[in-house]
């Protein structure tokens, strides 16, 4: 469907509005999913088109079926720094001495590995086997005691750049996973969801669990469950719900558990205010659960979670804690 089409399907009816974030903080048309289909209806330039946080929340709410990713990345254009970061993303070591500094987080060198006739591979995700090596190690170890052999890829997906708008990239990035031959086993939720509307071969984490592993070792804990956003629009973040339900962990529910969480990709970098504002009403939304544990399978919303001063962990974590 072309760009007109899709404009054309949003009779502005407002169902999404609150689904929005930027429009729960500001409640300002300009920054709701309605306020930025029109300006881009209008060839208006404005300011709310680049406050998008590219959750796509919106689209779960709209009785319309209005695909509001397409229309925003029609007009999306990343700024200098942006344009850079997003080639980062595709080589992650060349992030590694940046996270420091950028981010006041630890940051890793990727973690290698390749086994001959390897069965599946493992692709954590550009900012996880980075910030979250010790995720990526715990993964590798588990699926190794289960006799898989496994070879690691440390790339990016391609969901970073679309969400800035350098579509014609993502899609050369989808096409060159799409010549991998063996299934893929995705350790960060959002890519996962990327990477299966993009129709590859892939697993998410938790779905690999769930598909083909079974039996987990139980636990004896009490969490809560973040459900990330595209995770959350694809339906696979039922997965990580029945993960835990394997384990035997008992699951607190937060308020509205799939509100987005503010990190937005590098949003939170480059909308620092709004960012920090989303992140204070994940945080009350995610303390009303009374866990202490924060289950979040996605890289970006883990460090949201650190940034409010939260636990999080990863599926593949909780599995050996
Ligand atoms: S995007 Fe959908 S929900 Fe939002 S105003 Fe348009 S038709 Fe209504
Ligand atoms: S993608 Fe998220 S931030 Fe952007 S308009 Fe939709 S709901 Fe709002």
């Amino acid at each position: 469907m072309g760009l007109k089409e899709e404009l054309s399907k949003c009779v502005h009816c407002g169902f999404c509005l609150e689904a929005c974030p930027t429009y729960v903080i500001t409640r300002s048309e300009t920054h709701s999913p309605r306020g930025r289909i029109t300006a881009v209806k209008l060839g208006i330039d404005s300011v709310g088109l680049n406050t998008c946080m590219f959750c796509r929340r919106c689209e779960l709410a709209c009785p319309s079926g209005v695909k509001y990713s397409d229309i925003i990345t029609s007009v999306r254009k990343p700024n200098a720094i942006e344009k850079v970061l997003v080639r980062m993303l595709e080589r992650p070591e060349t992030l590694t001495p940046f996270i420091k500094p950028v981010l006041r987080l630890n940051g890793s060198t990727p973690l290698s590995h390749e086994e001959e006739d390897y069965d599946l591979v493992l692709f954590p995700g550009c900012i996880m086997s980075v910030i979250f090596r010790s995720t990526v190690e715990n993964a590798l170890r588990f699926l190794k005691s289960r006799g898989y052999r496994v070879k690691i890829l440390n790339g990016c997906c391609g969901l970073a750049h679309t969400h800035v708008g350098e579509t014609r990239r993502a899609e050369e990035l989808i096409s060159k996973l799409k010549e991998i031959k063996k299934p893929i086993v995705s350790l960060s939720s959002n890519c996962s969801a990327h990477m299966k509307e993009k129709g590859l071969n892939v697993y998410d984490f938790s779905e690999f669990l769930v598909k083909f592993i079974k039996e987990l070792p139980k636990k004896d804990m009490e969490v809560t469950l973040h459900q990330p956003c595209h995770a959350h629009l694809l339906g696979i973040d039922k997965y990580d719900r029945q993960v835990l339900e394997m384990m035997g962990i008992r699951i607190r529910e937060a308020e509205e558990p799939s509100f987005e969480c503010g990190a937005g990709g590098d949003y939170f970098i480059f909308n620092k205010d709004m960012a920090s504002q989303v992140m204070q009403i994940k945080k009350e939304k995610t303390l009303k659960s009374g866990a202490n544990i924060v289950v979040s399978t996605n890289p970006s919303c883990s460090i949201a979670f650190i940034k409010m001063g939260l636990n999080p962990t990863h599926i593949a974590d909780l599995i050996f804690k």
